[in-house]
């Protein structure tokens, strides 16, 4: 495994004095030493996407930005294996998972370039034209959280690109061991300047978002740090896209067939140990349904097989790192502390960050695990008698996500679907993603949409020209 890493700037591979360990979650070991980003190098790296901005966004380069694009998807390919098994070692989740990360995020780019919708004329007649464009901003600066690194970074890399930005990009620095080797990867496939990665804390982050030279900023990560950006935003009122935390319920109506659906809503809350945007977090259960769901998830949860991610047989890989893992901790002690039933699961005894998928049941709304997110292995379920109580739980929080609910009827779902505050909703099924649609949040869990179409709408701002001859 390569253990030097380096940031991408100004078209070059960079390195810098000051470096902090990366470590692998599953054994506490540490991978490599990523760099620090000095001020000085933030400069230099937006200073050349300013640069080469101009000739990046040119209208008359819109069939180069689409073959340049589809070079990095080529070039990146070649690398799966490569960047699924750093992913592993950074993140914590299985390989399997982690390639397939990788195959995701690539596959979805011919699909993003397909949306041609740079130009729109409005009317063209005799009195001349009518034209609305989307037009690019300049240098966007992406800040991307470490639970998907590989398929956000992508996803913000290729989107921004094509709309005619350049883009500077920061990684947790939990996980930017895979984001610099994507960065390396694509040194010699883009222009220079066209795209530059540099790695550090959240104040190398605060420092891109500040630069007077970025115009956008795209942030996926949590509201704390989220309302943070968009404050440091305002001074300049730079456009910001916020793709935040949510706490998403799943509503299971009284007719719900619990033996068939246990096995989604399990691996809806557990995929990715639990840290996903949008990962069941709390279930709401009519209460003649709770012990069966809760026997048969804990059976689900006790089959799981925890461990090293580089194991091929482990389906559940460890938290990605100490923060999350005492927040997790955290919640299942005061879990236990107000009486709660933990039917099973909880922390394994180190070296790794490990913690076993577990179900909790006797706690009311207002206990911290029921109304913060948890983004963790632990789901508690909620009983209720009356499902328009259960449904104004659900929407009594200032997130509002994703959700899905789930019923016999997918009719009588749909309605109580229609009366969930939140971005998405899933009938009978979750994670469940149309190439075409578009992702975000309602109330604190973002501003902005990402994917499909309005999503990349989000990287550009809309301009009039209306063209009339002289009368
Ligand atoms: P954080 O908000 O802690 O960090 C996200 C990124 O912001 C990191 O790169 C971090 O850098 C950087 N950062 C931290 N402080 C600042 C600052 N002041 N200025 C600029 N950048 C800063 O989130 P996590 O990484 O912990 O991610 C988990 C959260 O992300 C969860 O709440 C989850 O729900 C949310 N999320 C939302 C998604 C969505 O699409 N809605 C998808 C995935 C996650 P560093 O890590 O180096 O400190």
């Amino acid at each position: 495994m390569d253990t030097a890493y380096h940031m991408l700037i100004n078209g070059e591979i960079t390195t810098s004095k000051q470096t902090f360990p990366v470590i692998n979650p599953a054994t506490l070991t540490i991978i490599a030493e990523a760099p620090i980003a000095t001020a000085e190098q933030i400069n230099t790296a937006v200073d050349s996407a300013h640069d080469a901005f101009a000739t990046w966004s040119s209208s008359q380069k819109i069939d180069f930005r689409k073959s340049t694009l589809l070079a990095c998807q080529k070039a990146l390919e070649h690398h799966i294996d490569e960047i699924g098994e750093l992913l592993t070692l950074e993140q914590g989740k299985p390989l399997k998972a982690a390639k397939s990360e990788v195959t995701s995020s690539l596959a979805k780019i011919p699909n993003i370039l397909n949306y041609d919708f740079f130009s729109k004329t409005l009317e063209e007649n005799e009195k001349g034209k009518v034209e609305m464009q989307l037009i690019p901003f300049g240098v966007v600066t992406a800040i991307t959280p470490w639970n998907y690194p590989v398929y956000i970074a992508i996803s913000k890399i290729v989107a921004a690109l094509w709309v005619g930005n350049t883009i500077v990009l920061k990684p947790s620095e939990y996980t930017p061991l895979t984001t610099l080797k994507i960065g390396e990867i694509l040194k010699d496939v883009l222009p220079k300047g066209v795209l530059n990665i540099v790695s550090g804390s959240g104040e190398v982050g605060a420092l891109l978002v500040k630069h007077p030279k970025v115009r956008m900023v795209s942030f996926t990560g949590s509201v704390p740090t989220g309302k943070a950006i968009a404050a440091m935003c305002a001074d300049d009122l730079k456009r910001v896209t916020l793709e935040l935390g949510g706490n998403d319920a799943a509503i299971l109506l009284e007719d719900a067939p619990i033996d068939k659906i246990a096995e989604k809503i399990f691996w809806g809350a557990f995929t990715n140990s639990g840290q996903i945007c949008t990962a069941i977090k709390r279930v709401y259960v009519h209460q003649s349904q709770l012990e069966q769901l809760a026997e048969i998830l804990n059976k689900i949860a006790a089959d799981t097989i925890v461990g090293d991610g580089t194991d091929p047989t482990t389906q559940m890989g460890p938290l990605n790192n100490k923060m999350q893992y005492d927040k997790v901790l955290n919640y299942y002690k005061a879990a236990k502390e107000s009486g709660a039933k933990i039917w099973g699961g909880g922390p394994v005894d180190g070296p790794g960050y490990f913690f076993k998928p577990t179900i909790v049941t006797n706690l009311e709304q207002g206990h911290p695990l029921i109304e913060e997110e948890q983004f963790g292995p632990i789901l508690p379920l909620i009983s209720y008698d009356d499902i328009n109580k259960a449904i104004d739980k659900a929407n009594a929080l200032n997130v509002g996500l994703a959700g899905s609910v789930w019923s016999q009827d997918e009719n009588k779902a749909y309605d109580v679907a229609q009366q969930m505050h939140s971005g998405t909703i899933w009938v009978n099924t979750v994670h469940d993603a149309h190439q075409d649609a578009c992702f975000g949040g309602v109330k604190q869990s973002g501003i902005g949409r990402e994917g499909g179409i309005e999503g990349l709408k989000s990287f550009g701002e809309f301009k009039m020209i209306y063209k009339r001859k002289i009368a």
